[in-house]
C-alpha cells in the first residue's frame, strides 16, 4: 500500500512524483496536478543542483506544502477531512447539551436549515461552521 505523502490517500496504480524544493513527494494522481511533475531522480537531482541555499529547505517545504494544501482546500473538505457520520454526533452533542436545533443554529449565527442539512448530512459544513459546532457542543467531528 501507498499512499499520498499529501494528502494521505491511497494511491493506485503508479505513484506519481512531484518536487518541492529540493524534495521529492510521492504524491496521488490529485495532488501531482498541483505541482512540478518529476518523472526520475535524474530531474531532481538537476533541480537540487541549482539550489544554493541548505539551510531553510525544511523550512520551504513545509511552506510549499501549506500552500498546495491551500490550493486544495476545497477537495481535502469535502473528501477527507471530516468523519464518519458527523450529522449523527452532531445531533447528539446536541441534545447531550439540551439544545434544540434553532438554539444551536442561534448560537453559532446560523440559520436552522443550514443546520438540519448538516445534521443530515445533506451538506459538509465550511470549516468556520465546523469549527462553531465543535467548540459549542465540544466535540470534535
Ligand atoms: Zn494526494
Amino acid at each position: 500500500m501507498t499512499e499520498c505523502e499529501i494528502c494521505g490517500a491511497e494511491i493506485e496504480g503508479k505513484a506519481q512524483y512531484i518536487a518541492i524544493g529540493s524534495s521529492k513527494l510521492r504524491v496521488c494522481k490529485t495532488c501531482a496536478r498541483h505541482g512540478t511533475a518529476v518523472t526520475d531522480d535524474a530531474q531532481v537531482q538537476a533541480q537540487v543542483k541549482t539550489r544554493t541555499t541548505i539551510g531553510s529547505e525544511q523550512a520551504k517545504l513545509t511552506q510549499a506544502k501549506r500552500r498546495l494544501y491551500e490550493q486544495m482546500d476545497h477537495e481535502i473538505e469535502e473528501g477527507l477531512e471530516i468523519g464518519d457520520e458527523y450529522g449523527r454526533k452532531i445531533k447528539e452533542a446536541r441534545e447531550k447539551a439540551g439544545l434544540k436545533q434553532a438554539e444551536l443554529a442561534q448560537r453559532i449565527n446560523e440559520k436552522q436549515s443550514l443546520l438540519r442539512k448538516i445534521e443530515h448530512e445533506e451538506i459538509i459544513p465550511t470549516d468556520e461552521v465546523r469549527r462553531k459546532i465543535e467548540r459549542l457542543l465540544k466535540i470534535s467531528l
